[in-house]
């Protein structure tokens, strides 16, 4: 950070400055708040058929430009870029899926009165909020906010973007996409979606703003609740999509090579800076000794670089990688043995995959997230006995097990106090747009993505009809006892007959 006007984004792996940006303040953020409120009368008023038309035309030119894009995020957040392709694939799909299904989710549909009220007719239909703040994070830079700027915009609202001060260049990219395809595709000038830069300061400025009807905030339990606190002055509705210390089960009757490629690519991938990603694995005794085996054998291949063939990234955040390094320490002082790696492993900004067994449960590589390359493996007794250990956290955002058990899997599933559950495959409930992401506990609340996720950006509109005079006298004051006694008698006759 050069100044209080300016601030730096460097590229981790080697330092170089990459640009410059303003550090917007309340004149900024009111200005572009003012522009969206505008530009939200006409976004909101088009038909869902003609948002779809330019969401998938901005969709079509975010795979057109994929590589240049990528590019981009490869130089701020380190990541090769193949996981930076990866993530922008999975950002298409969400986008094309928001687009197509905003109108059905979001339509006019009736819904039965009930025979109470049969003489009315009744329909609910969701209208956008007006202006969406979101306010993104930096360890996946694309896909992260397009969870809320996609569905939010889908559901017909104008945003304010603000990124993480550490991919203010990518935020800026997508903010430009969408600008040039409603200009050279619809010849429109609209800011439907703006960027405003800055550290936390610009996001409080965002959060405690009257002119925003909901922040969409993704980022650490702790910022969250500034968030919260700053939105609370005008009750602006809050998503928080904050951080999660997720674990995978493995059962004995698992497909061990399976189970070992899921939890290493799970844990170690994007070095480990994934909110979903495996922090915690608990094998069952029987294939406890096979399973650390393959993982040990799958992580040991895998080195962090810059360069084209790494397997993963630098710790795009410097100070991440104190955390690791304390998590790894704590660990091994209370008795834990790194199978992979170890106490030497962190060596800013790289860290080298750490294997971690018999780690006591409340130590801070089990409790607290770690965001890097590390993983925890521990021994359970049964499937029961790990989905028991995998809640005692008080995180609960993605999760995964490992069965043949068809129904085995799926009860594990439902126990799992998690907001997803992936069965035999790791991190897939973020790629699959249908499914609502988020947490619960620390993890945060609210959903974005699928059909939840359009609706997190809506409000529900309840409208009803008379279509005939109502059969008894209820809500007037020329209701009489006898009304009152032939609605109790007809309500006892319907309601008052069960045990
Ligand atoms: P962070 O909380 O430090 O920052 C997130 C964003 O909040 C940044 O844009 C930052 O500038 C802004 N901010 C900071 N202080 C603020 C304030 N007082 N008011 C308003 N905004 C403020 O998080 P991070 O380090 O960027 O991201 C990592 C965290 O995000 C991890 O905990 C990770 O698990 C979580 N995450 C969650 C999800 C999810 O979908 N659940 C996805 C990705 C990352």
């Amino acid at each position: 950070m050069t100044s209080a006007q300016t601030f730096e984004s460097l590229n981790p792996a080697t330092g170089e400055l990459l640009a410059s940006y303003p550090v917007h303040g309340e004149k900024e953020v009111s200005e572009a708040i003012a522009r969206a409120r505008t530009a939200s009368e006409w976004w909101g008023g088009l038909s869902f058929a003609d948002r779809r038309a330019r969401l998938l035309a901005w969709k079509s030119y975010l795979t057109r430009n994929m590589a240049d894009l990528a590019s981009v995020v490869h130089a701020e957040t380190g990541k090769p870029d193949g996981d930076a392709k990866l993530e922008i694939i999975n950002t298409i799909l969400h986008l094309d899926w928001a687009a197509k299904n905003a109108q059905p989710v979001l339509k006019p549909r009736r819904v039965p009165s009930g025979i109470a009220m049969m003489n009315m007719a009744s329909s609910v239909e969701y209208h956008p909020l007006g202006v969406v703040g979101v306010i993104g994070p930096w360890n996946y830079p694309v896909f992260t906010p397009m969870g809320s700027i996609a569905y939010a915009l889908a559901a017909g609202n104008t945003v304010v973007f603000k990124p993480s001060e550490l991919t203010a260049g990518t935020g800026s990219w997508l903010v430009s996409s969408l600008a040039i395809v409603l200009r050279d595709l619809f010849g429109e000038d609209q800011p439907v979606l703006q960027l405003i830069t800055g550290l936390g300061t610009t996001g409080g400025l965002l959060a405690s703003s009257p002119g925003i009807n909901k922040i969409a905030f993704t980022g650490s339990p702790g910022t969250a609740r500034k968030v919260m606190a700053a939105a609370s002055a005008n009750l602006t509705p809050v998503l928080a999509e904050c951080g999660g210390k997720d674990a995978m089960i493995v059962d004995a009757d698992a497909d061990l090579e399976a189970a070992a490629d899921a939890a290493a690519w799970g844990s170690m991938s994007n070095a480990g800076q994934t909110c979903v990603g495996v922090e915690r694995v608990y094998v069952v005794d029987s294939v406890y000794d096979a399973f650390v085996e393959k993982l040990t054998a799958k992580v040991a291949q895998l080195r962090p670089g810059f360069d084209d063939d790494a397997s993963y990234g630098p710790m795009t955040l410097p100070a991440q990688a104190s955390i690791v390094s304390r998590h790894i320490d704590d660990a091994v002082s209370r008795g834990g043995r790194p199978v992979v790696g170890g106490v030497d492993s962190v060596s800013a900004p790289y860290v080298t995959p750490v294997v971690l067994t018999g780690v006591p449960e409340d130590s801070a590589a089990v409790r607290e997230e770690t965001f890097g390359p590390t993983v925890t493996v521990t021994p359970v007794a049964s499937l029961e006995d790990g989905v028991r250990l995998a809640n005692a956290s008080s995180y609960g955002l993605g999760s995964s097990v490992f069965t043949r058990g068809r129904a085995a899997g799926i009860s594990a599933a439902r126990a799992l106090r998690a907001g997803m559950t992936s069965v035999n495959s790791v991190i897939a409930f973020a790629a699959v747009p249908s499914l609502p992401f988020g947490g619960t506990g620390e993890s945060g609340f609210g959903r974005i993505h699928g059909a939840d996720g359009l609706r997190e950006f809506s409000r529900a509109k309840s409208i009803t009809r008379q279509r005939m005079k109502p059969p008894l006298r209820t809500t007037t004051f020329r209701r009489t006892p006898a009304d009152t006694d032939r609605l109790v008698r007809l309500i006892t006759f319907m309601h008052g007959r069960g045990k």
